[in-house]
């Protein structure tokens, strides 16, 4: 391969089509075939376990974005919609804004809508609906379009990504029992797919000063592995996989039981979908006929 950069040639092949906005990314033919590529092998390593599947729109609602606590620890990637709700006079006076290069948007209105930060947050509200979570616990495959405000020129931090989500919910157990497992399967995925890596204790970056002591706790209690891969050039490996411990968080936030009534644990193990497709066209080269049989043979290619 030539000495470019891996983000200058990915724009130069049209794998990413830079969308004029740092992290904002179309995408091409090749990146989706692969990321569908992705999206069946995931469901084949994850048959076993028979999870069931559900699948949201890139937004949740503002009563279920709220009660999750986020604002509290990532005020800075949250997203909200507005719309324009107003009627002629005030539709005449923003378009005159917009034409006078006015900031207009003063004029938008809050939806009932936010953009999806995680794709695990939609699932909890929906169990907790049911009653209490069967004994033996609950496994929920769950995929969606994230959005997270962080504008960056790296080509593996997108503004909106997808997230692939096994959700455990149940005893302590239960859950650790799952992460574990899947912390082992996800590393056996990555190596089967050819790919260099390492699993290691991580943190989210939680905001302000306040937040150094909530990645410090997460951190010193194990909560949270993150499966690295080398894809940038010149920069540290990229998490790509992570596997997450929320004690029982969303148990009490969401009043989820266990049959015994006491609060849910919960643990999932989120692939970034788009991370991955980049993982592998930097290890595999850009030419996906060319990428070793195995590997294409998992991803159906
Ligand atoms: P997290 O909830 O931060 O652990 O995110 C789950 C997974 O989503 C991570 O392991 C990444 O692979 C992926 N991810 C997180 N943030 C981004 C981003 N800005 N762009 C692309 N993928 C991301
Ligand atoms: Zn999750």
């Amino acid at each position: 391969m030539s000495g470019k950069d891996f983000r200058t040639r990915l724009v130069e092949e049209g794998i990413l089509i830079p969308g004029g906005v740092d992290g904002l990314w179309g995408r091409s033919g090749v990146f989706e075939r692969i990321f569908d590529g992705l999206d069946r092998a995931i469901t084949d390593a994850g048959a076993f376990a028979r999870p069931e599947v559900m699948r949201f729109p890139p937004a949740m609602s503002q009563a279920v974005f709220e009660k999750s606590g986020y604002m509290k620890n990532f005020p800075h990637f949250a997203g909200t919609i507005h719309c324009f709700c107003g009627g002629d006079a005030a539709h005449h006076q923003l378009l005159g804004k917009m034409q006078r290069g006015e900031e207009w948007r003063e004029q938008q209105q809050p939806s009932d809508l936010v953009l999806t930060p995680a794709a695990c947050y939609a699932v909890y509200p929906v169990l907790a609906r049911r009653g209490p979570i069967a004994t033996g616990g609950h496994l929920v495959d769950v995929q969606s379009f994230c959005f997270r405000h962080e504008p960056s020129p790296e080509p593996t931090r997108f503004q909106f990504f997808r997230m692939r989500e096994f959700v455990s919910i149940g005893t302590h157990d239960e859950v650790m029992a799952f992460r574990q497992d899947w912390i082992e399967r996800g590393s056996a995925f990555a190596t089967s797919l050819g790919l260099p890596f390492e699993v290691d204790v991580a943190n989210d970056p939680f905001f302000g000063r306040a937040g150094k002591l909530m990645a410090d706790s997460q951190r010193s209690q194990n909560l949270k592995f993150e499966l690295l891969v080398p894809v940038n050039d010149d920069a540290g490996p990229t998490a790509c996989i992570s596997f997450n411990y929320h004690t029982t968080y969303f148990g009490d936030i969401w009043e989820m039981r266990t049959p015994d009534g006491a609060p849910a644990h919960t643990a999932c193990c989120a692939f970034g979908m788009e991370r991955l497709v980049l993982a592998l066209l930097k290890h595999h080269g850009f030419d996906i006929d060319s990428w070793p049989s195995a590997v294409r043979n998992i991803l159906h290619l």
